[in-house]
């Protein structure tokens, strides 16, 4: 766990405020994303995603080291179990770069060990042992960056577990870095007889360049079915405009809105939160504008690990006449 106990008091010691921002949190782009960044002042929202900011440094009364009590749900290294038919499976704790509002700053990160042959071998036969798991989600980190090799491995071990129907891929990488989405990774998720899916993190409509359009839709022909998951962040898509933009921009590109997620209270992220009535309001004014094709489910992970809830808005009054 990252302690809590620095001050802000001492930044003033240091010419570059980010260095100790990156002394906590690892603080990593790619070449692809610092194209996205550049001319990007602090307000951009790919620049507020992505570059640290002193804020990181504030610790807020409400964060939490464990925002969503993965801890609490996790029976054995490198899985957590939090409903009885599936499971998240995490084999590697990095990523291409690193979201400064990551709900999982406090164990994702440069130096994070990948799962161990023997760890990975006793997660599978957790999964083996529980017929009642019929989808296994691979979730991290950044599962991707797993070369193709030990991808297709994985994946065919978790195929050769009958009860197992459906895997789930959780990634940021066709965002973080397109040109690493190749056709041989892509079909390393759909070599077997499970059903592949695959939930894209993506937050903002300008995420959908050029090359990222093309990643996603080598996902497409391998024959991938893509979901988006998106988080509300403030200052970077919390307003109805760049919402409607980007659940547009997912369905155009062949991507579900699947979840709108609300943040977090992860350590140093305070200043991306909104409430959840703020919350609520936007939603309930992007629900008049959009299709149900492009609307996602707005949900709160709840903390303790008592797991996801939709938040509404729900309509108060179901029938017009009462
Ligand atoms: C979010 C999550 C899931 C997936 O939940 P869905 O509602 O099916 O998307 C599964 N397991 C854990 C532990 C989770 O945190
Ligand atoms: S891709 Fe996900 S796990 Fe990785 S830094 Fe971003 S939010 Fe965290």
């Amino acid at each position: 766990m990252i302690s809590t106990a620095r001050s802000v008091t001492s930044r003033a010691m240091t010419d570059d405020p980010t260095a100790e921002v990156a002394a906590r949190y690892t603080v990593q782009t790619t070449p692809f994303l610092e194209r996205l960044m550049e001319g990007g002042g602090p307000d951009d929202a790919l620049v507020r995603q992505f570059r640290p900011s002193l804020a990181e440094l504030v610790t807020a009364p409400d964060d939490l080291a464990d925002p969503i009590g993965d801890d609490a749900r996790s029976p054995l290294p490198g899985l957590v179990h939090r409903y009885p038919d599936r499971v998240l499976l995490l084999p590697i704790k990095v990523c291409a770069a690193y979201c400064r509002f990551c709900f999982r700053r406090a164990v994702v990160g440069r130096g994070a060990q990948p799962l161990s042959p023997d760890e990975t071998a006793a997660a599978l036969d957790y999964i083996r042992a529980r017929p009642a798991i019929w989808e296994v989600i691979l979730s991290g980190g950044d599962p991707l960056l797993l070369s193709p090799r030990r991808l297709r491995e994985l994946v065919a071990a978790l195929a050769d577990i009958p009860h197992v129907e459906t895997l789930r891929v959780h990634t940021r990488l066709p965002i973080h870095d397109p040109d690493r989405v190749t056709t041989e990774l892509a079909e390393a998720i759909a070599s077997t007889r499970l059903a592949p899916w695959l939930a894209v993190h993506v937050n903002h409509a300008r995420e959908f360049a050029p090359e990222v359009v093309a990643a996603l839709g080598r996902l497409r022909r391998a024959g991938v079915s893509l979901v988006s998951q998106s988080v509300l962040l403030r200052g970077v898509n919390d307003d109805v405009d760049t919402l409607e933009a980007l659940f547009r921009a997912c369905v155009r590109h062949g991507v579900k809105p699947y979840y709108l997620h609300h943040p977090d209270r992860a350590e140093g992220t305070s200043h991306f939160r909104l409430s959840i009535d703020e919350g609520r309001a936007l939603v309930a004014a992007l629900n008049a504008r959009l299709s149900g094709l492009a609307r996602p489910t707005y949900v709160l992970d709840r903390p303790g690990g008592l797991g996801k809830v939709p938040l509404g808005p729900y309509a108060a009054q179901p029938y017009a006449d009462q």
